[in-house]
């Protein structure tokens, strides 16, 4: 099979969080490629708007609302996603935040809603839609983790547990789901040119007095490529890893991070 600009044709995905930033580009890279997908949010307006670009390259596309850290929900979307495309052959768990707080008085409230958003709604989304990727006996999961997934900073303990917690989930997964032709990988971006990033930098302006182009100059510098990432380069990633010339890729977390972190 070539592996051209069509090469996701007739494949039906689910994008979590595809309302903006990384989850938006994702679900507009993976319609470019062929597919057909179900972008989700809690934001209606957005994903409506996602939707309607997809449909403008001419895929099947659905809105389907859903908070990730409720399992109801995220069972009425599962079934409306794979009831609306004809089943699921890509996830993408994309949903996520990003708060930052000194450990020494972190709110507990801060630390459940982290882990809830950012490692228990990838479990009930996962456990959702997998079952139809294993009847099938084929199926990509793939999980946008972070660079905090392999290593710690200052200021983001919950942040930095959530992200090893979906990178161990992803590497358990990738084990236990080998047999039904399932791989399961996670992206690892540094900092990524997205609202959230522009919601930290507002944060740390805040906090300290910087200016916003000082605290950008920062988190530039973090990075050897002297730069954030661009959504879209994620987004090159996620398509590859969704692609059949990708069948022996599992298990892995791959950095896309100018080179900051190098295992
Ligand atoms: P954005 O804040 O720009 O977008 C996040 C998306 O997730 C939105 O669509 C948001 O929609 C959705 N979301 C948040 N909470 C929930 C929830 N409880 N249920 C369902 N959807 C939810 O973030 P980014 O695009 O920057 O980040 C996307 C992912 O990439 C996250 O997992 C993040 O941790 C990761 N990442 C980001 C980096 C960065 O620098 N930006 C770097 C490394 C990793 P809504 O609020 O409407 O629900």
């Amino acid at each position: 099979m070539s592996e051209t600009n069509s090469s996701l044709q007739g494949r039906r995905a689910v994008v979590t969080g595809a309302g903006r930033g990384i989850g938006r580009s994702i679900a507009l890279a993976l319609a470019m490629a062929g597919a057909d997908v179900a972008v989700s949010a809690r934001s209606q307006a957005e994903i409506e708007g996602v939707a309607e670009q997809l449909r403008a390259l001419g895929r099947r596309a659905l809105a389907i609302t859903c908070d990730v850290t409720d399992p109801a929900q995220v069972a009425r979307m599962a079934d409306a996603a794979v009831a609306g495309l004809g089943g699921v052959d890509i996830l993408i768990n994309n949903a996520g935040i990003a708060t930052s707080h000194k450990f020494l008085d972190h709110p507990d409230e801060l630390w459940h809603q982290i882990l809830a958003i950012n490692l228990t709604g990838v479990y009930y989304v996962t456990k959702a839609l997998v079952p139809h990727m294993v009847a099938q006996r084929a199926g990509r999961i793939i999980t946008i983790a972070s660079i905090a997934a392999k290593s710690g900073a200052r200021y983001i303990a919950a942040y930095t547990a959530s992200k090893h917690g979906v990178l161990g989930l992803t590497r358990a997964l990738a084990t236990e789901l080998v047999a039904y032709n399932i791989t399961v990988n996670a992206i690892c971006p540094g900092y990524v040119d997205t609202p959230m990033t522009d919601g930290n930098i507002a944060n740390i302006v805040k906090r300290t007095g910087m200016s916003a182009a000082q605290v950008r100059e920062t988190m530039e510098k973090t990075s050897p490529q002297n730069r954030l990432i661009e959504p879209e380069e994620v987004a090159a990633l996620a398509v590859y890893l969704a692609q059949d010339s990708a069948r022996g890729i599992t298990g892995q977390a791959i950095n896309v991070d100018g080179g900051s972190v190098m295992f």
